[in-house]
């Protein structure tokens, strides 16, 4: 079957959350027996916002097959369960890229290269590529309507619609009614502005969902119909959630599925709700609630740990625990440890660069001393290695290549490893783009060790973005300080979990055990992770 492609924009203000919403449709549509593959476009120039700071950009999400991409991916595949990949999002840096290699190439010989169509086109193969059978691609677009560098995406969804008629597009326009309390009301201007917005490029909405912190008045819902141009049933109202996964029931509640459904004439009842109304049931009533003190440099912007809050949601979800998290700002190594003094588990994230490493090591060794459960993720792996070189082999210049040069480089730079592209190879010089070990690669357990354990298997595969390793050589000697590696790539040359031997639960992974976890398939080492923090509980 031909999919048909549902584009989301927004309007009005950034930050809405499109990508949940977007998650949210596609997984109402499988509910309904629907499959789905869900999309990003980005309007910025960066090829991938593996560059962009945290802050900027929040956490960079990786696909199993190596791309670096917008954290809403991680939305659409915790929600969906469906692994996304690279030709599931694109920048405008990477669109001209590609056309620009066209040009030198010779592809468009006697063409003058323009927007349209030569950027238009390559946004409509985007679109339209790989869709594997899907019933449905959904497709959100970056960026709110009215920003300049969104346009070409907007002409190409409009031809689109041009192309594959009415029937097989539809276009559905995230937007904001804001409360003004001195008029007691919903405003509706905002989003009629932005709705005309998208009508001077040529696309009629077809759908409103509208974000608003309380129900929206029939007669609100009546007066955007009517001057928006859309049926009033397909004036959605997407109310703030207590929950994000409570956001998918609400909407289907709302109708916002069956009007899709109704808007392509395709009819299945909504079947799959029961395991979305349990879950949501589950996370409102734990048995238990425990503490993990999270030691990160950015913890002011928590977009920068989503995957991390969610897997540790899942996880608990799991096991009927709570994690309340505690956030610790790593800069400060006497905050560090006051504040670990009140948390069951402590959990070290990825992180880049020497500024807060400090605060990471005081707490790997503030967990390895009390016994506290400990989970180092990627950095939060490396650091605890350095602290236990450091602090128990007595390497007092145990450190990583990352901060310099030194005479024990206990974490160094990947210059080899083997992928499914052959073997790779890096220097001191190599870009800084694009060029990490990114993306899944398997790994093999240790029989009988805590890992092995935890997963249950033999042989893993988890997604990676790091261009440093623990080095091998320092393994050993290790050993004597109650530190085992418990898990390598299958040619044993990078250590890729370590676990205490002499400690209830402490593990480090050089991947990202994060970016896998889905609400409706927790990840083990999470789910591991909190009901540790419990059964470890002193009091
Ligand atoms: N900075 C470290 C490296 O590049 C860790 C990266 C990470 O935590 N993702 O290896």
């Amino acid at each position: 079957m031909n999919p048909r492609y549902i584009f989301i924009t927004g309007g009005v203000t950034s930050s809405l959350g499109k990508g949940l919403a977007s998650a949210a449709l596609g997984a109402l549509l499988q509910a309904r027996g629907f499959s789905v593959i869900l999309r990003k476009l980005d309007p910025y120039l960066n090829v991938d916002p593996g560059t962009m700071s945290p802050y900027q950009h929040g956490e960079v999400y990786v696909t199993d097959d190596g791309t670096e991409a917008d954290l809403d991916l991680g939305h659409y595949e915790r929600f969906t369960g469906v692994s996304t990949r690279s030709s599931d999002y694109v920048t405008t840096g990477k669109i001209y890229s590609t056309v620009l290699a066209k040009e030198r190439r010779g592809d468009y010989l006697g063409a003058t290269v323009q927007v349209i169509p030569h950027i238009t086109d390559e946004i409509k193969h985007f679109v339209t590529n790989e869709t594997d059978g899907a019933d449905f691609v959904l497709c959100e677009i970056g960026g709110t309507v009215g920003d300049i560098e969104g346009l070409p995406y907007l002409e190409a969804i409009r031809q689109l619609r041009n192309d594959l008629g009415r029937e097989r597009t539809m276009f559905v326009h995230l937007t904001l009614l804001p409360y003004i309390p001195a008029a007691g009301e919903l405003k509706t201007k905002p989003t009629q502005h932005s709705v005309k917005e998208l009508l001077s490029v040529g696309i009629q909405a077809d759908l409103l969902l509208c974000r608003s912190d309380r129900p929206i008045p029939v007669e609100a819902k009546r007066k955007l119909a009517q001057f928006c141009n859309v049926q009033s049933e397909n004036v959605i109202a997407a109310l703030d959630a207590d929950n994000i996964y409570q956001v998918p029931l609400q909407y289907h509640e709302e109708g916002f599925d069956r009007q899709v459904c109704k808007f392509f004439n395709v009819e299945k009842p909504a079947t799959g709700l029961n395991r979305w109304h349990k879950v949501v049931e589950d996370f409102k009533n734990p048995k238990a609630i425990v503490k993990v003190g999270i030691v990160g440099k950015y913890v002011q912007l928590l977009d920068a740990y989503k995957s991390i809050i969610q897997a540790l949601a899942h996880g608990g979800i799991h096991h009927h625990i709570l994690p309340e998290l505690v956030w610790i700002d790593s800069e400060s190594e006497d905050e560090v440890i006051r504040q670990l003094q009140n948390v069951d588990a402590v959990l070290v994230p990825g992180g880049f660069g020497e500024r807060g490493i400090n605060g990471k090591l005081a707490a790997a060794q503030y967990a390895r001393e009390n016994k506290i459960p400990y989970l180092g993720i990627c950095f939060g792996m490396q650091l605890a290695v350095i602290e236990a070189c450091r602090n128990q082999l007595g390497l007092k210049e145990a450190s990583s290549t990352e901060f310099g040069p030194t005479k024990e480089p206990v974490v160094a730079l990947l210059t080899e490893w083997a992928s499914d592209a052959g073997v790779q190879l890096r220097t001191e010089n190599s870009d800084l783009g694009g060029t990490m070990r990114l993306g899944a690669y398997p790994c093999a357990l240790e029989k009988g060790s805590l890992a092995h354990q935890i997963y249950g298997k033999d042989l893993i595969h988890e997604r990676h973005r790091h261009r440093y390793e623990v080095n091998k050589t320092y393994c050993e000697k290790l050993e004597k300080a109650g530190m085992h590696f418990s898990g390598f790539s299958p040619d044993g040359r990078l250590p890729e979990i370590m676990e205490r031997t002499d400690h209830p639960w402490f593990v480090g992974v050089q991947f990202h055990p994060e970016l896998k976890s889905r609400l409706f398939e927790p990840h083990p080492l999470f789910a591991a992770f909190v009901k540790a923090a419990l059964d470890c509980r002193k009091n």
